[in-house]
């Protein structure tokens, strides 16, 4: 890894060897438990300069460390040598952890500053590729350079590795950019060497703290930095949630998003007559258990426990902050038990079976297929209608043609920052279609809020039902 800054007339480059505490003419070693690490300069003068971190992993120390593994030559032959990983991360610690919590003895306030900074990653796993880098790094205000490297430059014909060579930019405090680059390198690999417990938790509370409650992708960021282990990703979410809650701190991407809907949508109720709309259809279908997939904060939910014909309502979605907001807005916890037993939120993705949706009459989507990658629908169509096969489910979507209509907002325009896309009626019309066909369903549409002759409503809605001739299990698999 190389960092490289540039210096002006008050402040030449060579400051950097003040604020990561090594001098940069100096060369400095460290061995580590699985190698060694390196500083050193390969440029050092007043209008620019670069200091590499080389880590040095030893395949053979690696193994030596896990007597009980069974021996396989992937222990001895792997990318580790090579590729930005968490071994970085811990490099980066074990050389630059004073630069990391911001202090400096010689330049105290040139630590405080944003400086520009370039850093250089070569050979980066990543995990889901460029889109995801541009996700982690470009909500925190980076400039994003990847480039894919081949997989054997001698055969071209092989096409490209799934590592990227990368180049950020920004002007901020170096302690600031350190602590990304040591939480979101590993969380790019989506691996980590060692084990990890309950203190990886404060671990990445403590490096990411100022900057991971608001950033758009925190979820993503925690599941990946913490293994997948659920438990401790939930365990970091609501302490980030509780950080993030303070008054002042409303500025999260996510919610900038939901306000700019809001407030385009505003002008018409448009939430509020939604809600109804789908409360009317559930009820004309005679459904007395409901389960609202993608239930967001739980809007649905806290309007189908008020109505006395619903029996058990259970909220249903990806995201765990989302779950948290509404098990607090419902105050699931001060619930009388009889009410308590109406209902449950629950964690899951629709784009995957589970047996958990197939209890229910009646499956509602409200305003989530378009948060779903096209791509993706297929396997969500194979969830619902394929595999829990409820005897109604309800589906809203934004009809985009309508958009030119909300002030603010310009034809085309899609209205929230997470959408996936938006469709016409007719494409809607075709999607649902060849849902009937496919799954054996039929269809009702109908449109929700005032009616423009030429556009039509704002939002659309299908209403399915099971027909007779249902056909179980024609559907698509992954
Ligand atoms: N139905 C709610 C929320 C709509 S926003 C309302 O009308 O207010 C879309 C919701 O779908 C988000 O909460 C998002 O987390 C969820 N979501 C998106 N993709 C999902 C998936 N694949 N599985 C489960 N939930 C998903």
């Amino acid at each position: 890894m190389r960092i490289t800054t540039t210096g002006t007339a008050e402040r030449p480059a060579t400051d950097l060897g003040f604020l990561l505490h090594k001098h940069p003419d100096r060369v400095h070693r460290k061995r580590l438990s699985f190698g060694e690490a390196t500083v050193c300069y390969p440029e050092a003068d007043a209008a620019s300069c670069t200091a590499a971190l080389i880590v040095d992993i030893d395949p053979i120390e690696l193994v030596r460390g896990r007597r009980n593994a069974p021996a396989s030559l992937a222990q001895y032959v792997n990318d580790r040598p090579y590729a930005a990983s968490s071994f970085l991360s811990t490099a980066l610690r074990e050389m630059f952890g004073t630069a990391m919590t911001g202090r400096s003895k010689e330049r105290p306030e040139l630590a405080d500053q944003p400086i520009p900074l370039t850093v250089q990653l070569p050979v980066v796993p990543c995990r889901g590729g460029e889109r995801i880098l541009r996700a982690l790094f470009e909500p925190l205000g980076y400039a994003v350079d990847a480039a894919p490297l081949a997989l054997d430059e001698s055969f071209p014909e092989w096409g490209d590795s799934r590592y990227l060579d990368v180049t950020l930019q920004i002007t901020a405090r170096l302690k600031d950019v350190l602590e990304h680059l040591f939480v979101l390198v590993p969380v790019l690999d989506d691996d980590k060497h060692y084990w990890i417990g309950d203190d990886e938790v404060d671990k990445l509370l403590r490096r990411g703290g100022e900057w991971l409650a608001a950033h758009p992708e925190r979820e993503l960021i925690a599941r990946r930095y913490l293994r997948h282990d659920r438990r401790l990703t939930r365990a970091a979410l609501v302490r980030l949630i509780e950080a993030d809650d303070t008054p002042d701190d409303t500025d999260t991407t996510a919610r900038a998003h939901d306000a700019v809907e809001e407030a385009l949508e505003r002008p018409v109720r448009l939430n509020d007559l939604r809600l109804q709309a789908v409360v009317d259809a559930l009820r004309a279908n005679g459904a007395r258990t409901v389960a609202d997939a993608g239930c967001g904060q739980g809007n649905l939910v806290r309007a189908l426990l008020r109505e006395p014909w619903v029996e058990r309502v259970v909220g249903f979605d990806v995201s765990w902050r989302s779950l948290e907001l509404a098990a607090r807005r419902l105050r699931l916890d001060e619930m009388a038990p009889r009410q308590r037993a109406r209902v449950d939120l629950l964690q899951g993705a629709l784009t995957y079976r589970d047996a958990r949706l197939g209890d229910f009459e009646a499956v509602a989507l409200v305003e989530v297929i378009e948060h779903v990658d096209e791509p993706r629908l297929a396997a969500l169509e194979d969830a619902v209608f394929g595999h829990a096969r409820p005897r109604a489910v309800v589906v809203t979507t934004p009809n985009i043609e309508y958009n030119g209509l909300f002030e603010g907002l310009a034809d085309g325009r899609l209205r929230h920052g997470d959408h996936r896309f938006e469709w016409t009626r007719a494409q809607f019309a075709d999607w649902c279609a060849g849902v009937t066909d496919r799954y054996g369903y039929t269809v009702d549409h109908s449109g929700i809020g005032a009616v423009d002759e030429e556009r039509g409503s704002p939002t659309q809605m299908a209403v399915f039902t099971a027909g007779a001739a249902a056909r179980p299990g024609k559907g698509v698999t992954e």
